[in-house]
């Protein structure tokens, strides 16, 4: 089974998450925006038991545009946001696409919040399921329970 391992960008603090992600999304919500610095953010989700996360971290909370809670977990030293969980969506935990440092990574098959997308980003893909409606980007192809990416 593959493992592959996310690290924040000074190292001390990793993911190591076993088989494939259950869910890889890019969203275009202003908070995913925010968190990753970047005109969007791409997550990949596996169940909590199959991510081990390694180091030091702190931790953040806010609450979804969902009203639940949703827990960051940072690097102290380098501030990069390795991992995150939210109350919706219990039992798995996302993980920075980024912090894979891997051009090979599964590409997202969920793409929302796309009306806070950058008119010049396009999520290509035949299989990739675009929505711009928060309501549905908090129930479609999810686990039971919702959340927001
Ligand atoms: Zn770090
Ligand atoms: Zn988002």
């Amino acid at each position: 089974m593959v493992t592959r391992v996310a690290t924040c960008r000074c190292g001390q603090l990793s993911a190591s998450c076993e088989g494939e992600p259950v869910r890889v999304s890019a969203c275009h919500c202003l908070e995913c925006q925010k968190r990753s610095g970047s005109a969007f953010a791409t997550q990949a989700r596996w169940p909590d038991e199959q991510v081990v996360i390694s180091g030091q971290f702190k931790q953040w909370e806010r609450i979804a545009d969902s009203g639940h809670r949703a827990t960051y977990k940072f690097c102290p030293v380098c501030g990069s946001t390795l991992a995150y969980v939210i109350e919706g969506w219990p039992g798995v935990t996302a993980v920075a696409v980024g912090a894979f440092a891997d051009p090979n990574f599964p590409g997202p098959k969920f793409s929302v919040y796309e009306h806070r997308k950058h008119d010049w980003v396009e999520i290509h893909g035949d299989e990739v399921e675009h929505s711009s409606d928060p309501a549905i980007a908090f129930t479609q192809g999810r686990l039971p329970g919702a959340g927001s990416d």
